[in-house]
């Protein structure tokens, strides 16, 4: 009986299972053939100091442009880079155009700004994750104190002695640490007592319910818990005034969103940056940038 149960689901899944793994198969060679050909481009979205509106830091996000103009989402094709491997030379590359970035800003004499990479479970499992990255720094002349590695909590929970291992070692080098997506992924707290991190990213679902109470409780206790664990904290995905207000009037320091600013091209960045006279760059009102 068993059998025929399995052998009918069997049969009533396979052709579905077929076109996805058809269709997943088409995406990595696409994906893989575009790298190959340096069509992918590395996106930049300004993170603020709540107390003055200056840029501090800048995300890199990829993108992936196709022929019509469109852009396949990150959300979509960072599981099949995952999935296929393809994400170990991707990141490498992401961290090469974020060292150049970081000695552009340099050049420019935005020697503040720091930058934001995101990593993928595979990354980090890499032998030498952490030599790879101090030997680009070091070729780049980059201080590693203007690299932030943003993690998430399914990174931590795959291996949390690993990960320790590999987080104290970026640290030595004084790499920055955030955790991506606080709140959202199936975790335990302990590891924040164990990890040497800098700053918890509140995840964005969060910051869109801060008009209901239940949502404006988790967001304080995680603000409380932050500053008292002595983190700092970023919100993520402030899209107007009011969440911007209710951030400031919590004291979290820092905050990320389409409010300041969208991802953008590294030469719109750089117009923007340039655009700005006061000593430091601020980010206050949408319409200076859009
Ligand atoms: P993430 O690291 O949590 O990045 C933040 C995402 O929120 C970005 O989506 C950003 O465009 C979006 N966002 C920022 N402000 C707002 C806002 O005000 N409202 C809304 N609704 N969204 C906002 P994006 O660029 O589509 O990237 C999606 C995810 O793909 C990232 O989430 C990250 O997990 C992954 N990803 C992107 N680039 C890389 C990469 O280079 N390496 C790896 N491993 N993952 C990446
Ligand atoms: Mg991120
Ligand atoms: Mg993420
Ligand atoms: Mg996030």
């Amino acid at each position: 009986n068993a059998k025929k149960n399995s052998f009918e689901r069997f049969n009533y899944y396979r052709p579905y299972m077929e076109e996805e793994t058809q269709h997943r198969l088409h995406m990595v060679r696409r994906l893989r053939a575009d790298f190959a050909a340096r069509k992918l481009e590395v996106w930049y979205q300004p993170q603020v100091d709540l107390s003055n509106g200056c840029i501090i830091g800048v995300e890199s996000l990829l993108r992936w442009p196709q022929d019509d103009g469109s852009f396949i989402s990150p959300a979509e094709f960072i599981p099949l880079a995952e999935y296929s491997g393809l994400i170990v030379d991707i990141g490498a590359w992401v961290i090469e155009e974020a060292c150049q970035q970081i000695r552009r800003f340099d050049e420019r004499g935005y020697g503040d700004i720091r930058i934001a990479v995101n990593v993928s479970v595979p990354q980090f499992r890499m032998r030498d994750f952490p030599e790879l990255i101090e030997q680009q720094l070091k070729q780049h002349q980059v201080n590693p104190d203007r690299l932030e590695l943003e993690i998430t909590e399914s990174i931590v929970m795959e291996d949390p002695d690993f990960v320790a291992d590999i987080l104290y070692r970026l640290k030595r080098q004084g790499i920055h640490v955030a955790i991506d997506d606080f709140g959202v992924g199936f975790s335990s707290l302990s590891y924040l007592q164990k990890l040497p991190l800098d700053r918890l990213k509140i995840d964005k679902t969060f910051v869109h319910h801060s008009d209901e109470e239940s949502g404006r409780i988790i967001i304080e206790t995680i603000v409380d818990m932050a500053h008292r664990l002595g983190l700092g904290v970023v919100a993520e995905g402030i899209e107007d005034e009011q969440q911007l207000n209710y951030f400031k009037q919590l004291n979290c320091a820092e905050a990320q969103g389409y409010y300041f600013a969208r991802p953008m091209p590294a030469d719109k960045l750089a117009k923007m940056l340039a655009s700005e006279e006061s000593d430091c760059v601020s980010l206050t009102r949408e319409s200076q940038l859009n």
